[in-house]
C-alpha cells in the first residue's frame, strides 16, 4: 500500500462517524440536531463526495446556544483563573492526542495538504496553552495615582460571545478565536463556516470531554444569513469575533446596531511583498513562493501582490513562474502534495474567473491560469498555482482579494512608487518588504499601510505580538493583551487619598 492508500484508509476510518451520524450542533453539553430537523449536505472538494449531512441551524437553535452560554457565564467567569488555566491546558493535551483524527479530517473537508495540516492541532493546541498561561492574569488592572485620588482599574469578561470563523484553516482559526474568549472567562457560541464543519465539532467535543464545563462552549452549524446573522443580532450575546471576507464584515456591523455590540474584525488582504534590488533575492524569492502557494493562497495573510525593483524584475519574476510551475498538486493526503483542492466549487469558479479577467486586462499569465485536469484531479477543485505578469495596479487582479494560488506581479522605479503601489488596494492586512538598507525598511514600514509588517521574513506567527489589520482588513487586535481587550470590559473606580475639596452648591 502506498502512503497514500495508508493515509485514506485512516482518514475514511476517521470519517466514518461523521457518514453515520452526521454533524450536529452541540449546545450545553449535548450533541443535538437543529430545531427544524433540517440539514445540509457537505462535500469534500477532493472528488465531490458526500462527507457528512451537517445540522442546518437558525435563530431558534442559535437562541437555544446564547441562553446555554448565559446560564454558563456566571460559573465560568467566577472560577479561579488558576482552575481556568488548568482546563484549557487539559484541552491542549487533548487537542494534542487527537492530532491525526484532525489534520485527517481537515484535509479532507478543506483540500488543505497535509503536510501544513499536519501541525495544525499543534498550533490550535499551541494557542489554547498561550492564553491559558495568562488566564490568572487576565483581570488584573493597573493603580493610576491623581492628586487625591487612587484610581484603579480591573477587568471582567464582557459576557457570553459569538465567535464565526472561516473555512480556511479553520480548526487553526476556530482555537485562535476561541481560546482567548474562554481564558478571559467568556462563554462562547461558535458558528463555523458551512464549507468547513468538521473538524469544529470535534474540537467542542474533545473540549468537553478535557473537562470544560457544559454550557461555556456550544457550536451551532448553519449558513450565514440564518444562524449567522442571528447570532450578531442576539441581545444575550455581548460581542463578535469575526473572521472572514470585508463585505460580511460590514454586513456584520449592521446587524448588530441595534443590539450595540462589540465588534473584532479580522478580514481580507491583498497583500504586497516588496522586493527592493538589494535584497538577497533567493530568500526573497522562497518567501514569496511560500507565502502565496501554501496553504492553497487560501489564507488571508498570503502575498499576493509581488512588487519587485524593475532593474530585477524579469530575472525575479521568471524564476518565480519557473519554480511555481514545478509545486506538486495532488490529494491532500500525499505527503508530496502542495496544492491541493480549492474549498469549494464555487470559490473554484470565482478563483478561475479571474483568469478570464486577466486575459481581458490584458496580463500576461506567465504560468497556471487553468483548472487543473489530470487524472483524478478532474474530479475536484484543483486549479494550477499561477503568475500574472505585465500587469499594474489599475487592474482587477491586482486589487481584489482573489484568494487561491494566485500572484500578481509589478515591477516598480523607485521607492516611492513601491510605496504607493503597496498602499493602492482598499485592504491592509499584511506587508512584507526585502531589501538590505535597513534605513530604507524603516521608512518604508513607517509610511506602509498594513497592520502586519515583516521585513526580511516570510509570515512567523508570534502570539504575544498583535495581529489585526487596517483599512478594509480589520478592526482591532487580537494576540498577547489585545485579545484580553476585546472580550473584557475595563473598569475604573476612584479611591480619595484624602479630604480634597468638594464644591457646595447651596452657599
Ligand atoms: P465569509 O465572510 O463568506 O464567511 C465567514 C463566516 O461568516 C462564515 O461562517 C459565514 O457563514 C459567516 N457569515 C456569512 N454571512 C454572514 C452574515 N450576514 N452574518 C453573520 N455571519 C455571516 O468568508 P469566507 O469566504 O468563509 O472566508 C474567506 C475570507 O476570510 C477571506 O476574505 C479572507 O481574507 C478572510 N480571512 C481573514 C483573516 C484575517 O485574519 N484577517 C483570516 C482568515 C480569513
Amino acid at each position: 500500500m502506498s502512503t497514500l492508500e495508508q493515509n485514506l484508509a485512516k482518514a475514511n476510518a476517521y470519517l466514518e462517524r461523521f457518514k453515520n451520524d452526521g454533524v450536529s450542533n452541540y449546545i450545553d453539553g449535548r450533541p443535538v440536531p437543529a430545531a427544524s430537523g433540517k440539514t445540509f449536505e457537505s462535500v469534500s472538494p477532493i472528488d465531490m463526495a458526500p462527507l457528512a449531512d451537517v445540522a442546518h441551524g437558525d435563530a431558534e437553535d442559535i437562541d437555544r446556544a446564547a441562553k446555554a452560554a448565559k446560564d454558563a457565564f456566571a460559573e465560568w467567569r467566577d472560577m479561579d483563573g488558576k482552575k481556568r488555566k488548568q482546563i484549557l491546558h487539559n484541552v491542549a493535551d487533548a487537542i494534542e492526542a487527537h492530532a491525526e483524527q484532525i489534520a485527517f479530517t481537515e484535509c479532507m473537508d478543506t483540500g488543505q495538504s497535509l503536510r501544513f495540516m499536519e501541525k495544525a492541532a499543534l498550533r490550535g493546541a499551541g494557542n489554547f496553552r498561550f492564553f491559558a498561561d495568562r488566564a490568572p492574569q487576565a483581570r488584573d488592572g493597573q493603580a493610576l495615582q491623581a492628586p487625591n485620588q487612587l484610581n484603579v482599574t480591573s477587568r471582567s469578561p464582557i459576557g457570553p460571545v459569538g465567535l464565526i470563523t472561516p473555512w480556511n484553516t479553520p480548526f487553526m482559526l476556530s482555537t485562535w478565536k476561541i481560546a482567548p474568549a474562554l481564558a478571559a472567562g467568556c462563554t462562547v457560541v461558535h458558528k463555523p463556516a458551512e464549507f468547513s464543519p468538521l473538524t469544529a465539532r470535534l474540537l467542542v467535543e474533545i473540549a468537553e470531554e478535557a473537562g470544560l464545563p457544559k454550557g461555556v462552549w456550544n457550536t451551532v452549524n448553519g449558513f450565514g444569513e440564518g444562524a449567522g446573522k442571528a447570532l450578531t443580532e442576539h441581545p444575550d450575546i455581548k460581542a463578535i469575533g469575526f473572521v472572514g471576507e470585508s463585505r460580511t464584515g460590514q454586513l456584520i456591523q449592521k446587524q448588530g446596531a441595534d443590539t450595540l455590540k462589540r465588534f473584532h474584525f479580522e478580514l481580507g488582504g491583498k497583500n504586497a511583498v516588496v522586493v527592493f534590488e538589494d535584497a538577497d533575492l533567493d530568500r526573497a524569492a522562497d518567501a514569496a513562493i511560500f507565502m502565496i502557494y501554501s496553504l492553497n493562497g487560501e489564507r488571508c495573510t498570503s502575498s499576493s501582490r509581488l512588487l519587485v525593483a524593475e532593474s530585477v524584475y524579469e530575472e525575479f519574476t521568471a524564476k518565480v513562474a519557473e519554480r511555481a510551475a514545478n509545486i506538486k498538486i495532488g490529494h491532500p493526503l500525499d505527503p508530496d502534495t502542495v496544492i491541493g483542492p480549492l474549498i469549494h466549487p464555487s470559490h473554484e469558479e470565482k478563483v478561475l474567473s479571474y483568469f478570464d479577467i486577466a486575459r481581458e486586462e490584458g496580463a500576461t499569465i506567465a504560468t497556471g491560469g487553468e483548472k487543473a485536469t489530470d487524472g483524478e484531479l478532474g474530479k475536484g477543485c484543483y486549479v494550477r498555482p499561477t503568475l500574472f505578469t505585465n500587469a499594474n495596479q489599475s487592474m482587477r487582479i491586482a486589487s481584489e482579494e482573489i484568494f487561491g494560488p494566485v500572484l500578481t506581479a509589478i515591477p516598480f522605479k523607485d521607492e516611492a512608487e513601491a510605496l504607493a503601489l503597496s498602499n493602492a488596494v482598499e485592504y491592509g492586512l499584511a506587508g512584507y518588504v526585502w531589501t538590505s538598507d535597513v534605513t530604507r525598511a524603516l521608512r518604508f514600514s513607517d509610511k506602509m499601510e498594513a497592520g502586519m509588517i515583516w521585513i526580511n521574513s516570510q509570515n512567523v506567527r508570534h502570539l504575544p505580538a498583535p495581529f489585526g489589520g487596517v483599512k478594509y482588513s480589520g478592526v482591532g487586535r487580537d494576540g498577547g493583551d489585545w485579545s484580553f481587550d476585546f472580550y473584557m470590559e475595563t473598569k475604573n473606580v476612584a479611591f480619595a487619598t484624602d479630604a480634597h475639596s468638594i464644591p457646595k452648591l447651596d452657599s
